[in-house]
């Protein structure tokens, strides 16, 4: 997943500490409009800059808003322990487009894993609002994050392997799992990037049900992890 980063100006009153631990869907209420572009209404309320944390545009393009360890704008007493994505489009009035939909869902789980978040709520769950819109496809989003970071299931037919620098929802997946089994899979615990103490994790696990000892995860392994 990319994350373009425009690198947005903040006011110097951002306050730090955001501890996330539920992620707050919203939609721009507007057709079409850039990151920039909500950045300089949200200085204009008097914000410090983008009340959101990411911003999804139609294309499905993902675009960096506050950091995320910064108490957000975006839902009345959530700020502090949310992630707020915003996606234009105003969906009180028009559908969704597919590449945006997917966009949102890999966000979602990216931060789901990051943070071990359980929870996604639209904007309207929270407070008073029409926000996200009626036509804002929450319940579809939800049941496809869900679907796809539950534990085990089919073997996604890639060899999954050494790879620190790609987050990857698999990839935490089977830490969480060698973790259940009680294999150490470092410091970072089930973070989603295959680093080094995965990899050891890994070979001690094939050689513990003796397969074939090689550090990647292809389907036979996955088969005697989840089978
Ligand atoms: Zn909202």
């Amino acid at each position: 997943m990319n994350i373009i980063n425009k690198d947005l100006k903040f006011m110097s009153d951002l306050q730090h500490g955001n501890k996330p631990n539920t992620i707050v869907l919203h939609h721009a209420a507007s057709s079409s409009c850039s990151i920039e572009e909500i950045h300089y209404w949200h200085l204009q309320k008097g914000w410090s800059g983008c009340g959101y944390h990411f911003f999804i545009r139609k294309d499905g393009s993902v675009y960096k808003g506050r950091e995320e360890n910064v108490v957000g704008a975006h839902c009345k007493n959530h700020n502090t322990n949310s992630i707020g994505i915003c996606a234009e489009g105003d969906y009180s009035k028009e559908e969704m487009p597919s590449i945006q939909k997917e966009a949102l869902v890999e966000v979602c789980e990216y931060l789901m894993g990051k943070y071990d978040i359980k929870n996604i709520y639209g904007h309207n769950e929270l407070g008073v609002t029409e926000c996200p819109g009626k036509y804002y496809p929450i319940d579809e989003i939800k049941e496809k994050v869900k679907e796809n970071i539950k534990l085990g299931g089919a073997y996604p037919e890639y060899l999954i392997k050494r790879d620190s620098h790609k987050f990857d929802w698999n990839v935490v997946k089977i830490q969480r799992h060698l973790v259940e089994l009680g294999y150490d899979v470092g410091a970072c615990g089930a973070d989603g990037y295959f680093g080094e103490d995965t990899e050891k994790a890994v070979k001690e696990f094939q050689g513990d049900v003796g397969i074939e000892v090689d550090g990647v995860v292809g389907g036979i392994t996955w088969g005697s992890l989840f089978g």
